[in-house]
């Protein structure tokens, strides 16, 4: 039977030594880490995923600033606003929160993002240095918070040097989870395949891995028999359904129950990579304004 790996618990961890550095780098310049959150619209995940994060920033000692634009606001506005952020000194890190309304292009709004304040890590300039750099997960890169809270995860169970080698499927290949998550488990020598719904034999692929991140958003798409014994499983997958007495439920892509039985170590949904995201994030923030504020190199 797998080890639980909790989420919840790991994610405190973090966010008590992102508050501790915090504290330090307010001690050493007298500014206080600040993060600007772009909210467009009023859909009701969104907002709460925002309340969220501005709620926990202020936790660990980083001022949240949230800026809300109605749904039709023009792309060309959006854009200003954030150049506006990019620009502003006081503030140090910049989140579009996504999804953004469907006539607004969410790349060319990336781009308006300072790369230095991009603390979701998905501008061209901070996925090329993911890509690129010896050691992505120094604390120096703006690696994207979800995939970055995985390895994490990963590396609690197996040790970082336990992942070199192993063999690591990656179902999804979003820029948000999949891609990222497979340029971090490839930065740490795993051998890496990139699933998604082209893929041939899709549960023989997984029955070969060692280490399976799961980022499908279908609720238990990974069946119990597609879980070679002894993996590592991740679910990312967030999903609502319908519980017992119509209550609504949150379940991961994989079949948790079945896939316990056969995996080493699995996260549970929710109280696996969720809370891992948020507390990323407060991490990137503390790297983008210790950055900012001491240059490369500050301790
Ligand atoms: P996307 O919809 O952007 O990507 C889904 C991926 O799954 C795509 O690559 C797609 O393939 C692949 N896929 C879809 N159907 C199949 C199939 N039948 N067989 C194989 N592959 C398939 O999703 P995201 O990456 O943004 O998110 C994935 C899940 O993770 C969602 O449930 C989301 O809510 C959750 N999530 C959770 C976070 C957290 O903090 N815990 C953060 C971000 C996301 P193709 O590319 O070929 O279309």
């Amino acid at each position: 039977m797998a080890r639980i790996v909790d989420g919840r618990e790991r994610a405190a961890r973090v966010r008590m030594l992102v508050a501790e550095r915090v504290a330090r780098l307010r001690a050493r310049t007298g500014v206080t880490p600040t993060l600007a959150v772009v909210l467009v619209g009023d859909d009701p995940a969104s907002r709460v995923y925002v309340r969220t994060k501005t709620r926990m920033a202020a936790e660990v000692g980083i001022e949240g600033r949230l800026l809300e634009l109605p749904a039709d606001v023009a792309e060309a506005e959006l854009r200003a606003r954030i150049e506006a952020l990019s620009e502003d000194e006081a503030v140090h890190g910049i989140l579009v929160q996504l999804p953004l309304p469907a006539h607004i292009d969410p790349e060319r709004v990336l781009f308006a993002i300072d790369p230095a304040k991009d603390v979701d890590g998905f501008h061209p300039l901070n996925v090329g240095r993911l890509w690129t750099a010896r050691d992505p997960v120094s604390d120096d890169l703006l690696v994207p918070c979800t995939p970055r809270g995985c390895l994490t995860l990963i590396e609690d169970v197996l040790g970082r040097e336990g992942i070199r080698g192993r063999r690591a499927l990656v179902l999804g290949r979003s820029a948000i989870v999949g891609k990222p998550m497979a340029a971090l488990l490839l930065a740490r020598d795993a051998t890496v395949t990139v699933a998604h719904s082209r893929t041939r034999d899709l549960a023989e692929r997984c029955r070969e891995a060692e280490i399976l991140v799961v980022a499908v958003g279908r609720p238990r798409f990974v069946p119990g028999d597609w879980i070679r014994e002894g993996a590592v499983v991740i679910d990312v997958g967030i999903n609502r359904i319908e519980g017992p007495e119509g209550r609504p439920r949150l379940v991961g892509d994989v079949d948790f129950a079945a896939a316990r039985a056969r995996a080493m170590a699995i996260t549970p949904v929710p109280g696996g990579v969720g809370p891992m995201t948020v507390a990323m994030l407060l991490h990137n923030t503390w790297i983008a304004a210790r950055r900012q504020l001491e240059g490369d190199g500050a301790p």
